[in-house]
């Protein structure tokens, strides 16, 4: 029989006060079912539309529709931000894993929205299986930004799809046969940001049987990376079970849990037995319309054009208006609320402070942040770069 041996652990991570990640770790109605989300919006928003998408999907039944609680979990973030102004425009990602199947053939159910990931450790190989719905993701789909460029975007962040963005939201789903000694993580960006996919290998493999010390390596490197950002990692091995002579393990999150034999899910997107994701139709057609030539080479990038329209037209821009960047305005540093766009003459920002910082004395190692208007969630967030930058500033003598 299988089992799950699992572990999760957050961390607010260097630069921020809050921690706006919330995570379930097999403590739910259903026992296989593992859940991070990351939450969006100004003060403690964030926190409450996270926190509410894992206590709707903690409430899930083994047998009831993971992606019906999703919709649900958008349905109360989008009533809990009407019904009160400090949390208007908050919103969450979310990526949800339960186990089930038959004995014969278990599999795992991964649904999500935004830019929280999936991977799958099979065979020595870290194997994305969910495709964010950010910005960035898109135009790399669309062959616009390589992955690489993509990784340094200075709007990467910037997400397409959301739980508390609209009223009806697209889930997408997939599902995978799993067999013993898979490892399935679960993390949000502030991971996926700072360590690199290699490096997430390197980890999962020096550690490879202990879930709580894999979470916890993943979490030290991002915060040795920086920790810019809230970072949340869940772990899950599937396992043979143990004799059943060994003593009970101790622990608060690492017990085994049996793997429930349970009838396969109706997924909208399958996974091949080798553990590739199936890339939707939609983006496969993308691929071959990039293969077609200038001509339509000119058309998706139109469409990447709206897409960022859209994003701005949408509460996403809600999202925008809480965040900050800075850059040179005659020749000195301001900091500006908003994003740093102006499609078709659109002012989307505003200037919040002039800091009386010459753009001179920005030294060569901080430009890069000020010039491609890298965005920052909160306004204190901003203050502390601009603190960075006057501390570095050349002594006046
Ligand atoms: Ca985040």
């Amino acid at each position: 029989m299988l089992v799950l041996e699992h572990h999760g652990v957050t961390d607010p991570g260097k630069v921020r006060q809050n921690n706006e990640d919330s995570f379930l770790v097999g403590e739910g109605r259903d026992e296989t079912l593992f859940v991070v989300a990351d939450g969006i919006g100004g003060f403690e928003a964030g926190e409450v539309a996270s926190s509410i998408a894992v206590d709707v999907l903690k409430n899930v039944g083994p047998s009831e529709s993971l992606e019906d609680a999703i919709r649900e979990a958008n349905r109360r973030i989008l009533a809990a931000a009407r019904g009160d102004e400090k949390l208007a425009g908050m919103g969450t990602t979310v990526v949800a894993m339960r186990f089930g199947g038959t004995e014969e053939e278990p599999v795992t159910q991964i649904s999500h929205v935004g830019d929280s990931r999936a991977y799958l450790l099979r065979d020595g190989e870290l194997q994305p299986i969910t495709e964010d719905h950010s910005l960035v993701a898109e135009l790399v789909r669309s062959g616009d930004l390589t992955r690489a460029q993509a990784s340094e975007h200075p709007q990467k962040n910037l997400i397409t799809r959301a739980l508390g963005a609209e009223d009806e939201v697209e889930v997408d789903t997939a599902v995978l046969p799993v067999e013993p000694g898979d490892r399935l993580v679960l993390c949000s960006d502030g991971l996926t940001d700072m360590v690199p996919e290699s490096k997430m290998l390197h980890l999962l493999t020096s550690s490879p049987e202990d879930p709580e010390k894999a979470t916890r390596a993943l979490v030290v490197a991002a915060l040795e990376a920086g920790g810019v950002d809230n970072v949340t990692v869940v772990v899950v091995n599937v396992k043979e079970q143990e004799p059943p002579t060994e003593a009970p393990r101790r622990g608060d999150t690492q017990e085994l849990r049996t793997l429930a034999p349970r009838e396969t899910y109706a997924p909208r997107r399958r996974v091949s037995p080798q553990g590739r994701s199936v890339r939707s139709k939609r983006a496969a057609s993308r691929r071959k319309i990039g293969k077609l030539g200038r001509a339509v080479e000119t058309l998706i990038r139109t469409v990447a054009v709206v897409l960022v329209l859209a994003a701005l037209a949408s509460p996403f821009y809600l999202w925008g208006a809480s965040r900050y960047f800075l850059g040179f305005d005659n020749g000195e540093v301001v900091v500006y609320r908003g994003l740093p766009y102006a499609p078709l003459g659109l002012e989307l920002n505003e200037e919040v402070r002039r800091t009386g910082l010459n753009e001179s004395d920005v030294e060569a190692r901080f430009r890069d942040a000020v010039e491609n208007h890298r965005l920052y969630s909160s306004e204190e967030q901003a203050d502390t770069v601009v603190r960075d930058l006057e501390s570095a500033e050349p002594s006046q003598q």
